[in-house]
């Protein structure tokens, strides 16, 4: 059997761009052109997120925010719930990034509920997961990604597993220049793909897409996509021109 997973190139704008930039960048984009074999998403601040997806409608790009809450509304003050999301026309949501582990709490439940909910909607979770350097230098990487992505879809049925999609970050590589090497994230990404088939079996595995992300630039992402279980990238410094964002897309 031959699987054809289309590849996701996804952008992480973090805290960057107002709405203004936001548009303009959708403006800089040949939106009617873009490739058919490519998921093109971008995930934006939320406040970008309205206008962007009134810009992209009808196009090939999706959008995406950067984290949201697994309650659908309530007294949870400063939150973004995924009916407001959906509301305004957002189809993907990161969740897990370790930005938000390392900075505001996040943990392999809170990623669990956020998922659970996310999937029980349709919004398409992209589920971070890797390992610190330390955790790479005591040779903990398939443990903690093992245990991260575990958590991460636990109680998921096989329909939602292969909707969702993962990116494995090693959080050394993030924002650092200094991307893991093509095999090594072949090599995690194909164990990741092994844990979702322990889960579940291999047709489910093999339909998930897998990203590496972390570093990933015009001149590096070539390496990556050759490895055959690396469906994609998910890009934060590249992502933030229109120039290196279509080079990305174009060579997926
Ligand atoms: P980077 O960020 O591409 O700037 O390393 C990746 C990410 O945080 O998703």
């Amino acid at each position: 059997m031959t699987i054809t997973r289309t590849p996701v190139i996804a952008g992480n704008w973090k805290m960057y761009k107002t709405v203004e930039e936001a548009k303009e960048f959708l403006r800089a984009l040949p939106l009617s052109t873009l490739p058919d074999d490519v998921e093109v998403v971008i995930c934006a601040p939320y406040l970008c997120l309205p206008s962007l997806a009134e810009q992209a409608q009808g196009s090939k790009v999706g959008i995406g925010a950067q984290n949201v809450h697994w309650e659908t509304e309530g007294a949870y003050t400063g939150e973004i719930s995924i009916p407001m999301l959906k509301a305004v026309g957002v189809q993907y949501v990161i969740i897990g990034h370790s930005e938000r582990r390392a900075y505001f709490g996040e943990t392999d439940e809170t990623v669990n509920k956020k998922v659970k909910a996310a999937v029980k909607t349709g919004l398409i979770p992209i589920i971070c997961v890797g390992e610190t350097l330390e955790e790479r230098e005591n040779e903990q990487t398939k443990a903690v990604v093992e245990r991260q992505v575990r958590a991460a879809i636990d109680g998921l049925s096989s329909d939602q597993v292969k909707k969702a999609i993962i990116a494995y970050e090693p959080v050394w590589a993030i924002g650092t220049g200094k991307a893991s090497t093509a095999e090594d994230a072949g090599e995690v990404i194909s164990f990741i793909r092994k844990t979702v088939a322990a889960g579940y079996d291999w047709q489910i595995a093999n339909e998930v897409r897998i990203q590496y992300g972390g570093s990933v630039k015009p001149e590096n992402i070539a390496s990556f996509l050759e490895q055959t279980d690396i469906d994609g990238a998910l890009v934060g410094g590249a992502s933030l021109k229109p120039d290196s964002f279509m080079a990305l897309v174009l060579a997926a």
